[in-house]
């Protein structure tokens, strides 16, 4: 079955049209880069700022890969700490890395799921 099976404009034809897309859509390789580094303001979705977690839409590379950023925010404290950062948005503390800095620590978001 194809949607030209059907007439041009019919509810089958365009379910048929939609399914093959959302395939299509579905099986690309698909890339996110997650940083810390905001990206500039005029990509930032309206009401948000750059404490808040937020992905940019997917985009389709030359190669057929479909891309998309994501930010993911975070800053730099002094351990031992007794301000642990928190979304402004949801409240959720941010996590402490692993990796540190002789007694600097890296905080970042930890509420990605709600955001993305
Ligand atoms: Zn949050």
């Amino acid at each position: 079955m194809k949607p030209s099976d059907f007439a041009i404009g019919s509810l089958e034809s365009r379910a048929l049209a939609r399914m093959q897309a959302q395939h299509i859509r579905g099986s690309k390789r698909r890339i996110e880069i997650i940083s810390n580094v905001p990206r500039p303001q005029h990509t930032l979705p309206p009401g948000t700022n750059h404490s808040v977690p937020y992905a940019e839409p997917w985009q389709e590379t030359q190669g057929g890969v479909l891309l998309r950023h994501i930010y993911r925010p975070g800053e730099w404290k002094t351990l031992p700490t007794e301000t642990v950062p928190v979304c402004p948005d949801c409240g959720t503390s941010f996590r402490q890395r692993k990796e540190q800095i002789g007694d600097l620590a890296w905080f970042e978001a930890d509420c990605m799921d709600r955001h993305i």
